[in-house]
């Protein structure tokens, strides 16, 4: 096995179980490895730190799986961590209302790259690095082992694994291909999944706990649902009799779900309650038609994918969100998301404040709002929190 030895004083956040050793931290690597290999990694003095997967195409060139000395990487090890992450799981899979959650989310789980989602009987797989990627087998095998699914679906994230120098590969790996449309069971609300073509793995799993909690605002009050993908805050305001509820988005698909995923719930619509089009666009025109809302929720994609990104991003929360709150009567609520991890929770506080200033209006932040507990943040990892929320009520 190949030995990666790291440069003087590096060795720090390694000691610490931050599972990411960065090209710059490595002084050199002893013996012959092939990029995807587990190697060893040791400090300056040739002391022992971690095991790790090498890939030289990548910034982030090891990924670490242990820093137990005696353990190996083998079958044995992947069925313990396995085990750990689902046992973690327990009280979403003792809970019948609610069929899709993720069993295993990647570093945060100790284990880098590795996505496991669970909708129904089937799970979706994504393998993002180059050092998972090559563990593949045992993983799948592994899981229908211990989770005895229909069947094991792959889907990958193109950007993450471009950077990895790893192929776009999706489709079955394993048992039944899935329904183009399958069904899962959320807090005991209904909705149709796309797990082979629909955005992530299918359905934004990371917001369940955050669509409940929405829900004690919307009872009778008109609700636009901006970014709203297939309807999630979308049943779950209707659920507790929200009037209105005014649906955005970009994906004329996703709204098609969106419009059927309410009617699966037996709640009626109208069609001019599904908007196709720009957010920013959208709610502009609402604006300047004088359109007022009671509740406004705002779930962007990810404006910021790199560091670099971080001040374009902002403009764009610091626009949409002026933009809600103009919409907003007295009294009315903002909840307004970033799912960018190159945002921090503070720099989106600051960013909504800078949003209201624009606005002339004073707002209060009544809830903070993160990822659902299946998608766990590790201490040691920090940058395993990307969900940030706020509820805004404005006066
Ligand atoms: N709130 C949703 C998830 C939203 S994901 C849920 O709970 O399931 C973000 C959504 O924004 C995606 O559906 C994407 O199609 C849409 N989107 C991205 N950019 C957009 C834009 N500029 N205008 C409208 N929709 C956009």
């Amino acid at each position: 096995m190949a030995t990666v030895i790291l440069k003087k004083g590096r060795a720090r956040p390694v000691l610490q179980h931050h599972p990411w050793v960065f090209s710059g931290a490595i002084a050199r690597i002893e013996g012959e490895a092939q990029d995807g290999d587990i190697v060893v990694v040791r400090d300056a003095g040739g002391n022992f730190l971690a095991r790790g997967t090498l890939n030289r195409h990548s910034q982030i060139t090891v990924r670490l799986l242990s820093w137990d000395q005696d353990e190996a990487i083998d079958l044995t090890f992947w069925r313990a961590r396995l085990a750990q992450a689902i046992a973690g799981r327990r009280a979403l899979s003792d809970d019948a209302g609610t069929t899709a959650y993720r069993l295993v989310n990647a570093e945060a789980d100790l284990l880098p790259g590795l996505i496991v989602d669970r909708y129904a009987d089937f799970l979706v797989v994504q393998f993002l690095t180059l050092g998972m990627d090559m563990h593949k087998h045992e993983i799948v095998s592994l899981l229908a082992e211990m989770l005895q699914p229909r069947g094991i679906y792959e889907r990958c994230d193109e950007e993450m694994r471009a950077k990895e120098g790893l192929p776009t590969q999706e489709g079955c790996l394993w048992g039944e291909e899935p329904p183009d449309l399958l069904q899962i069971s959320e807090n005991g609300l209904r909705f149709w999944v796309d797990i082979k073509r629909g955005q992530k793995t299918g359905f934004y799993l990371d917001q369940r706990e955050n669509r409940r909690r929405v829900q004690v605002y919307c009872p009778q009050r008109t609700v636009l649902n901006a970014f709203a993908y297939s309807g999630g805050f979308a049943v779950y305001a209707a659920a507790v009799g929200a009037g209105r509820i005014t649906n955005v988005d970009s994906s004329a698909e996703a709204l098609d779900l969106a419009r059927r995923n309410m009617a699966l719930n037996g709640f009626d619509s109208r069609d001019d309650e599904y908007v196709p089009g720009d957010v920013f666009q959208v709610l502009r025109h609402y604006r300047d038609q004088g359109r007022c809302f009671d509740v406004v929720v705002l779930d962007p994609p990810k404006f910021a994918h790199t560091q670099a990104q971080v001040q374009r991003a902002a403009r764009g929360y610091k626009d949409v969100n002026l933009l809600a709150l103009q919409l907003l009567r007295p009294g009315g609520v903002l909840v307004t998301f970033s799912c960018s991890g190159a945002i921090s929770a503070d720099l989106f506080q600051k960013i909504v404040f800078g949003a209201s200033v624009d606005a002339g209006r004073d707002v209060q932040i009544i809830e903070r709002l993160s990822q659902g507990p299946d998608h766990p943040v590790l201490l040691s990892f920090p940058e395993s929190q990307y969900l940030k929320g706020l509820v805004c009520r404005v006066l």
